[in-house]
């Protein structure tokens, strides 16, 4: 099965100047294959899972040339392991801390906020890289009825 994200993302490699091998094929389309927000250890479980002969170096490097040529990006949700994402609408992540559920919400809701502070400050806030932490409405909602 290949998408047409995963066949654009082997030609930005090509273009590039780099080779559009197996290894960085199956790291693409497991990453396609997964909105979840899987850890790199993750992407390694499922890449060896169809290719079990790729090292794990290989597929580590392979992220990193991935976040290089901006196809693929890592980002904290809360603590423990940075996971990935295959580069495509930008959101950004509100991480419960009681049940650990994310919400995705679209890049549009910091606009505000991201205004505010440049105005403010000068400085150019990147609230993709990192998550919001807080309670899900299901927590609250929970809190609140206890
Ligand atoms: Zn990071
Ligand atoms: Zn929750
Ligand atoms: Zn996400």
């Amino acid at each position: 099965m290949s998408s047409q994200r995963v066949e654009a993302a082997i030609e930005v490699i090509r273009s590039s100047g780099g080779r559009a091998t197996v290894d960085r094929r199956a790291v693409i389309e497991v990453l396609d294959g997964n909105p979840d927000h899987l850890t790199a250890d993750e992407v390694a479980d499922a890449v060896r899972a169809s290719h079990p002969d790729v090292n794990l170096a290989t597929i580590y490097r392979t992220l990193e040339l991935l976040e290089r040529l901006e196809l693929a990006f890592h980002v904290h949700l809360g603590h423990g392991p940075s996971r990935w994402h295959l580069a495509g609408e930008v959101h950004h992540h509100l991480v419960c801390e009681r049940c650990g559920s994310v919400v995705e919400v679209p890049d549009a809701t910091f606009d505000p906020l991201r205004r505010q502070l440049l105005d403010a400050t000068g400085f150019a806030v990147d609230p993709h890289h990192f998550s919001l932490v807080g309670r899900c409405a299901d927590c609250v909602e929970r809190d609140r009825t206890r």
